[in-house]
């Protein structure tokens, strides 16, 4: 499970992780995002405090979040978290369902951006509005702003303009970052250090994990 502050490459460090170990990428933003391109009622209701910049309530992202965990691949590979827990309340829902479960959580992962380079970073920040790959100003698809990956268009998320980044990054501050001392208080925290290559910081995500599970 990846925690980190907003552009801190959480979403695709989650993905290359999931590819890695070959389990499911389970993140509540990109499931509220497709509901939100779908126009399901989750969406409407998604859609209002996602372009705010707001936190979705906690009943909501919670229920969305368990019928996901009780896929049965899930049970059988395990997953990657992304975006999820964001509040204590979260944090809660998600230790007794993975009791129930009978689920472990290997480890919870900070991953430690300066906060100067996340706000460069959101700025620049693009994504595909089909198939969710990020990219940046600084490096755009190959063709014009169409996905390498599947071809459709690259664009500026909704949810980056500048007043909502700020709303997203005081949410994080007030409601995310307590998780941190919550995660560590039960020894399930590795602090990583996000700053560096795609390349790099994936190496040093799979080092902690693997030296969490392999013991
Ligand atoms: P970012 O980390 O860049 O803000 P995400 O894709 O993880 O982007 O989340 C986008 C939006 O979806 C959030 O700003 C919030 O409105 C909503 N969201 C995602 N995950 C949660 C969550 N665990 N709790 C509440 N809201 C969430
Ligand atoms: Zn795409």
């Amino acid at each position: 499970m990846i925690l980190g502050r907003q552009g801190a490459g959480k979403g695709t460090q989650c993905v290359r992780m999931a590819r890695h170990y070959v389990v499911p990428h389970i993140s509540t933003g990109d499931v509220f995002r497709a509901a939100v391109k779908e126009g399901t009622d989750l969406g409407v209701k998604a859609a209002e405090y996602i372009d705010a910049g707001k936190l979705i309530p906690d009943d909501i992202v919670i229920g969305v979040v368990r019928d996901r965990l009780e896929q049965p691949d899930v049970r059988s590979r395990g997953f990657v978290l992304d975006g999820f827990p964001r509040t204590a309340v979260q944090a809660d829902a998600l230790e007794s369902e993975l009791t129930d479960l009978g689920l472990p959580l290997d480890l919870a992962i900070d991953l430690e951006v300066p906060e100067d380079v996340v706000l460069q970073r959101l700025a620049a920040r693009r994504v595909c509005s089909t198939c969710a790959t990020n990219y940046s100003t600084a490096q755009p698809p190959h063709v014009n702003w169409t996905c390498d990956v599947c071809g459709g268009e690259v664009v500026q998320r909704a949810d980056d303009t500048e007043n909502a980044i700020r709303a997203r990054l005081s949410a994080y501050d007030e409601q995310t970052a307590p998780l941190i001392a919550w995660f560590e208080s039960k020894d399930l925290l590795a602090t990583i250090e996000g700053l560096g290559t795609a390349d790099e910081v994936t190496q040093r995500l799979v080092r902690a994990v693997d030296q969490r599970r392999l013991g």
